[in-house]
């Protein structure tokens, strides 16, 4: 890792200089909902929700830079994974420490179609709440924007059985913490809270911090996550569909239909069009650029230098069974990772008394499970960290697992991804700008057939197929 060139003795100028411009950011909201905090949370241009320096402030009262898991002054995550619970005697360097693996599914299938996988941790949080073991769960639901404040989706505390089922769904989208952490700190009770891996580890590291949250969060629930996408990604969505981006009311992914494998999603997008409001189910592989996962689209550069997929500081992690014998069920399947001996006993019990459907999983099938996003994110990151210090650039430090015979084939892909993520933003508010989804998808286009062109005949054969035939 590079060093900045000055390093600012400052913990808040610190964090500014290096994690905010350095664009490592991952808006999480952490630092801002720290006591006397000088930062708050805006969002910015390019869709991200980022922290800056308020306009009034104390000054450099607390050292924000122990609590951002980007910084590079605080703890790992296999450190924080380590001192989690003394039943987790299993170590993989992938899945971090553990106690049991799992695949599963919640059995009432209302349920488990309203989720975005297999409705685990809808359930989870239900049967908490439900068994007076926690008295609010911390997650993501949708909102109405307003002229002040755009966003359709935003963390919240739901108190009752209904706002946690009105939360259901993977939600890629900029969201943040600091709000709901300042309500957990003013109203006494034991929380449950929900978050992608970077933002699970802030909060652990806000906990070591301030005893308060070690005394009122009872449950972390990690969601296993690749990505981290800023509200470009959502906009640009409806916007190909007619619904420009002011406008739009509601944005659903991974809504499920059985004429598709559980891979193969829809996204349900509701907003004002030229026609009047307009609500549509979209085919997730028939939007621009198809296969928009790999492509990163509008990616968190955060998430880029992050090589924490299974969120290994949650106390059970949970994501979807991408495997074979688990895809062809359009219902969807979760994996499970768990990490705190009393959720496990809860699971176990659950699953005897034929409330959710669960079967061990091997490391071996965990893995695999996950392998494309293991790999953009572990060797990925390599590849991104040694372009950055060729560069010159300061990076936030990463674990060292790989070893360094990267195939040159990868690090085209890798260079073809970022060159996508990079080009996106400006490609868009150019397309803002002027009131013309058409100059985004102009400037985008030669991009994605340059990231395309990288893959072999068989694999482009191979998603041809995929796009045009329902059950592959
Ligand atoms: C940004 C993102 C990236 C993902 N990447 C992967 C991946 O690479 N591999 C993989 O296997 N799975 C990934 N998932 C996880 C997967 O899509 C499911 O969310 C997970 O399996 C849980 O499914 P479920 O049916 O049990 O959850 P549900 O019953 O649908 O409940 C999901 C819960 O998570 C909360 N939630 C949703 N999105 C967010 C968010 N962004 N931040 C905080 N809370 C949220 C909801 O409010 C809800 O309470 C990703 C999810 C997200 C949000
Ligand atoms: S990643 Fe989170 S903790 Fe770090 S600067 Fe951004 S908002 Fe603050």
């Amino acid at each position: 890792m590079t060093s900045s060139p000055s390093t600012p003795h400052h913990h808040t100028d610190r964090l500014l200089q290096n994690v905010v411009a350095g664009g490592y950011c991952i808006g999480c909201g952490v630092c801002a909902a720290r006591e006397n905090s000088s930062l708050r949370i805006v969002l910015d241009n390019d869709g991200k929700l980022q922290a800056c320096a308020k306009k009034i402030h104390s000054g450099d009262t607390v050292n924000v830079c122990a609590i951002c898991p980007f910084s590079g002054e605080s703890p790992d995550e296999t450190v924080l994974g380590g001192n989690l619970s003394s039943y987790n005697t299993e170590y993989n360097h992938y899945i971090g420490y553990y106690q049991n693996l799992y695949a599963g599914h919640v059995e009432r299938n209302s349920e488990r179609i309203n989720s975005a996988s297999g409705g685990l941790v809808t359930w989870l949080l239900v049967t908490l709440l439900q068994k007076g073991m926690i008295d609010g769960v911390v997650h993501v639901r949708p909102c109405k924007p307003t002229a002040s404040n755009p966003l359709v989706l935003q963390y919240r505390i739901s108190r009752t059985e209904e706002e946690i089922r009105s939360g259901a769904g993977s939600h890629y989208y900029p969201i943040e913490m600091s709000s709901v952490l300042k309500e957990i700190r003013e109203n006494e009770g034991r929380y449950a809270v929900v978050g992608i891996p970077k933002f699970i580890t802030a909060v652990r590291l806000l906990m070591k911090e301030e005893p308060i949250f070690k005394q009122r969060i009872a449950y972390c629930i990690g969601i296993i996550a690749g990505h981290m996408k800023s509200k470009h990604f959502a906009d640009s969505i409806a916007w190909q569909k007619g619904i420009p981006p002011e406008s739009v009311e509601e944005i659903r992914f991974r809504k499920k239909k059985p004429d598709r494998t559980a891979r193969n999603s829809y996204v349900y997008i509701k907003g004002n069009s030229d026609n009047g409001v307009k609500e549509e189910l979209i085919y997730s592989k028939n939007q621009f650029g198809r296969n928009n996962w790999g492509l990163k689209f509008f990616e968190y550069e955060a998430a880029e230098f992050s090589d924490d997929l299974m969120a290994e500081t949650a106390d059970i992690s949970f994501g979807d069974a991408w495997l074979p014998r688990y895809v062809h069920n359009w219902r969807g399947t979760n994996i499970v990772i768990v990490r705190h001996h009393t959720l496990n006993t809860l699971l176990r019990k659950a699953a005897r008394d034929k409330k959710i459907w669960l079967e061990d999983m091997n490391t071996k099938d965990m893995i695999e499970s996950q392998r494309s996003g293991l790999r953009h994110m572990r060797e990925g990151s390599a590849i991104r960290a040694e372009q950055k210090q060729q560069d010159g650039l300061w990076h936030p430090p990463l674990r060292m697992f790989h070893n360094n015979s990267t195939n040159p084939y990868f690090k085209n892909i890798i260079q073809e991804r970022t060159r996508i993520a990079t080009e996106s933003f400006p490609a868009f508010n150019k397309a803002i700008q002027e009131k013309d989804f058409t100059v985004y998808t102009t400037i985008m286009k030669p991009l994605i057939r340059g990231y395309y062109r990288q893959r072999p005949l068989w694999y482009r054969a191979l998603s041809w197929i995929q796009r045009h035939v329902p059950y592959l």
